[in-house]
């Protein structure tokens, strides 16, 4: 980091800045630089930003256009779709941290990372970028992330802001969401991770919500974002996702990107001039680039190397890099977002399969063991530093190369040119002399990429049969997956005693999925977004992705597991569970609520007790529900959760701070967050599933009485504090039935029926407008 930090006057600069050099900030130079402007006392340095979430890709031609494949090597850590499985913010910081380190190697002010949309269906080709389907999990990650790159001096882009939950038609689709759904949903991952985190700068999405496109919609990025949520960092836009400047300016979107060759300058100014757009919001938003130069330390580089410093020709950083520690930080993260989802004993008296003992008897099946799949398609795709095949690992593990066929060719593979029958045949010959089998199994790059969405979310057939054929000839069978997103297991999942799930593990995948076959790691991933048993059971599957460039959101709240809970339906794995090689149990659970000022305090505690017979981590989830709410609610939905390491037979008492929030709802008359009074569920558990016990709590709640008006029913007259009593009288005479009808009359259409006085007595009239006030 650059040290004598020189006097840059923000306000100054501005002050000194002509309307179209102004206009000139707030658009890119080129694909990744913003414009630098040197003329006679004025010096304001061009910045970078480069892609993306799980590593750095500086392209090695930083001009002017997009080349995903050629950029400098960088650490490919694993995608967020393993890190969300981490459940574990503290590692995440660690990894966030490294890729601080890396892009302020590269001379980047700001990593375009992470991404914290919510996983609302499973065939969203992108999820292997985002970290759940719930928005605590996503938002605490996210934070993570954003605070650990942000200690090394340079800034996050939170993205894509927002409801960019799907590829298909993404640069223009309407997502149609209703606001009580985008607040507790969609926006809430996006409003922790910034409260806990501050990154500097936000990216908004490409398609639309409710009818503006995200970058020249007031409403999300000004009042939301800044107003209601009090950030004040830079948004940006999403990689051409601005179709009217002078509007988008107005609106809060600061950065347009990438450069457009000086028409957005142009189209800025001659705004200002006709009048349309007023000097004032172009100062603002170049205010916010100056603040983001300043910030970038890029000031004082340019002072003390006005040439900008120089990269070196081989690695493209000015400064190096421990490649190797990185490395090892990658293995480490790849082990821990891996999710054991089964792991059975073969045979009476067995013990589970996996860890396994030793390389006596192992074989290992599948072509991703060879060339795996670590990271995902697109923008995001980095140059890794070394790559580590679980291959490789088995025999740095156990001194000697492990037996192995590739069962099925992969396009980016070498055995391509083998008929498919002759990969399988020789595959299930070496099965049928191993004693326990490790099954490489997963999806093509092909199957899944930013830029489009999958149709279904099963695995190949081909892999399926091979599967299958296996299974013929050796039951002691561990499938080992490689996948973005989620997969069918149901079809085959009885021919696998053991099932690891590893995402897209990063270039340390092969070496941390070893680790853990080998229990040289103990499993604690637990997923991040349920396995669902059927496609046709996901909760948008009626509304995903939409047609004719929209997309209404028609599940509302009822996302992943929300949905499924609700519904009380089958799932193959719910969401936060995962195994580990010993047990646990939780107990004393407790849970008792103090209002402070006008908060609520919740403090959950819980005994958790490994067990088993070694040492492992229970991840414990505090999830809340409200049974008695007059609005529909989830049954349950994830609070708040916290990590304990134990060794065999430790007790340890974890505690979970909640806040207000835990308990609101977003009450979609009022527009606000709300809190109903009454009792609230709190459970204390290992999944959605899986809940050890339960507390509940009596909560004053907020005032929630809404005003009445000649529009409320009877039945809102009847139960309101005000009428309540002088209602009651007037509709004594009627049986339950009856009352059951007249109760969603409005008032004023019920007087009409004779049955009530035409003309209200003064009373009603006057309590009536009391409620007004
Ligand atoms: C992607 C962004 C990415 C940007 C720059 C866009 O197409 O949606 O996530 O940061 O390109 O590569």
């Amino acid at each position: 980091m650059a040290t004598a930090l020189p006097a840059f006057d923000i306000e100054r600069t501005l002050a000194q800045l002509t309307l179209e050099e102004k206009a000139s900030l707030l658009t890119g130079h080129d694909y990744w630089n913003t414009p630098a402007i040197n003329r006679d006392g004025v010096h304001v340095p061009t910045i970078m930003v480069s892609d993306g979430p799980h590593g750095v890709r500086k392209q090695k031609v930083a001009g002017g256009e997009a080349n995903l494949t050629d950029s400098w090597p960088a650490t490919c850590f694993p995608t967020a779709a393993s890190l969300g499985s981490s459940w574990n913010p503290e590692l995440v910081t660690r990894v966030g941290e490294a890729l601080g380190r890396e892009s302020r190697a590269f001379g980047l002010t700001v990593l375009l990372g992470p991404g914290a949309n919510i996983k609302r269906d499973p065939r969203c080709g992108r999820n292997f970028e985002y970290l759940s389907e719930d928005p605590v999990l996503s938002g605490d990650l996210a934070a993570a992330l954003i605070n650990g790159i942000q200690s090394q001096g340079v800034g996050a882009s939170l993205k894509h802001f927002a409801a960019n939950n799907q590829e298909s038609d993404r640069m223009r689709v309407d997502a149609q969401i209703d606001e009580r759904t985008l607040r507790e949903i969609y926006l809430a991952s996006f409003e922790r991770a910034i409260k806990a985190s501050n990154p500097w700068t936000v990216m908004c999405s490409y398609n639309k919500i409710n009818g503006a496109y995200s970058a020249e919609n007031h409403w999300l990025l000004t009042e939301v974002l800044r107003d209601q949520w009090g950030w004040d960092g830079l948004v940006m836009s999403d990689w051409g996702a601005v179709h009217d400047r002078p509007v988008a300016v107005a609106a809060g979107l600061d950065l347009e990107m990438p450069g457009t060759r000086g028409r957005s300058i142009a189209l800025v100014v001659n705004a200002v001039r006709d009048g349309s757009l007023d000097e004032s919001l172009v100062d603002i938003a170049a205010r916010r680039v100056l603040a983001l130069i300043a910030k970038s330390g890029a000031t004082a580089d340019a002072a003390n190397a006005p040439a900008g410093l120089t990269a070196d020709a081989v690695t493209g950083t000015t400064t190096p890099v421990d490649h190797a520690a990185h490395h090892a930080l990658a293995r480490e993260a790849a082990a821990a977002g891996a999710v054991l989802l089964r792991n059975e004993p073969v045979g009476p008296g067995a013990t589970p399969l996996l860890p396994l003992a030793g390389p006596q008897g192992v074989a290992v099946i599948g072509e991703f063991a060879r060339t795996p799949r670590y990271q995902g398609a697109g923008s995001s795709q980095v140059t890794p530093t070394q790559l580590t095949s679980a291959l490789d690992a088995f025999a740095d593990a156990w001194g000697a190369p492990v037996p192995f066929a590739p069962g099925f060719a992969l396009a980016e593979g070498p055995s391509t040119d083998v008929p498919a029958e002759a990969l399988r045949d020789e595959a299930v010959a070496l099965a049928a002399t191993a004693t326990t089998v490790v099954v490489f199994l997963g999806l093509p790059a092909v199957a899944e990429s930013e830029g489009y969405d999958r149709t279904h979310i099963a695995l190949p057939a081909d892999q399926l049969a091979l599967l299958d054929a296996i299974a013929r000839v050796n039951d002691r069978i561990v499938v080992v997956l490689a996948n973005g997103s989620a997969v069918t297991v149901s079809e085959w999942q009885h021919h696998a005693p053991a099932i690891l799930e590893a995402w897209l593990s990063g270039q340390a995948g092969g070496a941390g999925i070893v680790d853990i076959l080998t229990g040289a790691v103990s499993p604690s991933g637990r997923l991040a977004e349920t396995i669902p048993v059927r496609l046709e059971d996901v909760p948008a599957f009626n509304n995903f992705p939409g047609e004719l460039s929209t997309v209404r959101y028609g599940e509302g709240i009822f996302v992943g597991y929300r949905h499924y809970d609700k519904r009380d339906a089958a799932v193959a794995y719910p969401f936060g569970f995962g195994l580990g090689y010993t047990t646990f149990a939780i107990d004393h659970v407790g849970a008792e609520v103090k209002v402070v000022g006008e908060d609520n305090h919740l403090t959950v505690t819980a005994r958790v007790t490994n067990t088993g017979s070694r040492a492992g981590t229970e991840v414990v989830q505090v999830y809340i529900g409200d049974p008695g709410s007059r609005v529909v609610r989830p049954v349950r939905e994830l609070k708040g959760f916290v990590r304990v390491a134990l060794e065999p037979g430790e007790s340890r008492t974890v505690t979970v701070e909640l806040d207000s929030r835990a308990l609101a709802f977003w009450h979609p008359t009022l527009h606000r967050w709300a809190i109903e009074p009454g009792v609230f569920t709190v459970e204390v558990g290992t999944s959605s599933r899986d809940i050890a016990a339960h507390v509940d709590i009596a909560v004053d709640g907020d005032d929630l009485t809404t005003p009445l008006d000649f529009m409320s029913t009877v039945g809102e007259l009847r139960a309101h504090p005000v009428t309540r009593a002088e209602m009651k009288p007037i509709f004594v005479q009627f049986d339950a039935s009856m009352l059951s009808m007249i109760d969603d009359f409005p008032l004023g259409l019920f007087m009409h029926f004779g049955i009530m006085p035409e003309v209200l007595p003064e009373n009603i009239t006057r309590m009536i407008e009391s409620t007004q006030e």
